[in-house]
């Protein structure tokens, strides 16, 4: 079975410095936050092109804090979209505030510009463009949005690392950023990890506050916070793995130059490439109204497949109190009844990414063909 993703041949391609990096940490006995993660949050920043980065226990985390640095609570409403992760609008939710979903453009997946002011209302607090699938959201017309209607810009990055939207990076166009480094994102931890990216000294203390309980010093505790520390370790590895995170994402990039010349023009639909930035590929979707079928053909022929998402959030049981019904989010609906992500990671072979398009053509050529001559 060819996997979706593959950590191991990661983990062997590097298992000399990784396992270095993490006796280090051991041998120290220094375990959270300390030496390694400041490392790597210096590290982390100049990647973004920011000025700051701190390193939190997992990318649902760094949503909330920066939603409470931002002073987002009770009685505010965060603008977002509802085809992502659940985790975008569950941190919404964990702070008080509302979340509020406007549909996506179908041709990039990702938040619809157009439609953002006409979801500005008084109690607006924020707008949370989320990066999905690696290629930025559309950030001018967003900024001129948010800078006009005074409002809170954070990006939820966790699938874009190194992604660029003319010439800025993912994390350095925003009030404030979301990293999630959970093991098959684009730069994953050995566990849980997230980080929290800003330009802005304003938020430094109060984040390094809020994800180690309020404290200023030792045992001073300024305001209620959380214990929303990066380990150690996961600052250990992720610093080793920064360094290749370029490399890994060529790698993506050529495996999805393939995927699409030989997808172009077989009947599924692709998204379009941005013109003006730069895609990291953390996943590589397609559409069709065949989805089940076609996943089932690639199971057949030992392709395992995603859906990202099989349900968008406004119409999970969990988040009914949103108040949204089906038909609501038109775009977003049949986004997640059509997409399909083919195996995306940087050590699949050339030979494997000709396979699995060559499957998918195979089921191409089948499925088209009734139709033809049934019309
Ligand atoms: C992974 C992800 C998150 C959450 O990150 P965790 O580290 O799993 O908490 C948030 N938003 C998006 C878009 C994600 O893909």
């Amino acid at each position: 079975m060819i996997p979706l993703v593959d950590l191991k041949k990661q983990y062997e391609s590097i298992r000399e410095e990784i396992d270095s990096a993490i006796a280090d940490v051991v041998h120290s006995c220094q375990f959270v936050l300390g030496e390694k993660v400041e490392s790597f949050e210096a590290d982390f920043a100049d990647y973004c092109r920011a000025r700051f980065a701190f390193g939190v226990n997992s990318g649902t985390s760094a949503l909330h804090l920066a939603m409470l640095a931002a002073g987002v609570g009770p009685g505010d409403e965060v603008i977002t979209v509802s085809n992502t992760f659940v985790a975008t609008i569950a941190a919404i939710c964990y702070t008080g505030a509302s979340p509020i979903l406007v549909d996506i453009d179908p041709r990039t997946c990702n938040i619809d510009p157009a439609k953002i002011e006409a979801a500005i209302t008084p109690r607006t607090k924020a707008i949370m463009p989320v990066h999905l699938y690696g290629s930025c959201a559309d950030m001018d017309p967003i900024s001129d949005i948010a800078r006009k209607h005074n409002l809170i810009l954070i990006e939820d990055a966790a699938q874009a690392h190194g992604a660029e939207y003319r010439g800025r990076r993912a994390g350095s166009m925003g009030d404030l950023a979301c990293f999630s480094f959970y093991p098959g994102k684009n730069l994953g931890a050995y566990g849980e990890a997230g980080a929290v990216v800003t330009n802005n000294e304003e938020y430094v203390e109060i984040i390094k506050q809020l994800r180690d309980q309020g404290q200023s010093a030792k045992y001073v505790h300024e305001r209620i916070g959380y214990n929303y520390r990066m380990e150690a370790i996961q600052g250990a590895v992720l610093d080793v793995k920064l360094k290749h995170l370029d490399d890994w994402n060529r790698a993506r990039r050529k495996h999805v130059e393939v995927y699409r010349r030989e997808l172009a023009d077989v009947g599924v639909r692709l998204l379009e490439e941005p013109a003006d930035g730069k895609s990291v590929h953390h996943i590589f979707p397609l559409f069709t109204e065949q989805r089940d079928e076609l996943r089932a053909h690639l199971q057949a022929a030992g392709v395992s497949t995603g859906v990202h998402y099989p349900i968008p959030v406004h119409l999970q049981r969990g988040f009914r109190g949103l108040g949204y019904n089906a038909g609501d989010l038109p775009h977003t609906e049949r986004a997640c009844r059509e997409v399909l992500s083919l195996p995306l990671y940087p050590e699949l072979a050339d030979e494997t990414v000709m396979q699995i398009a060559d499957s998918v053509r195979q089921f191409c050529r089948q499925a088209v063909a009734p139709s033809l001559i049934s019309g």
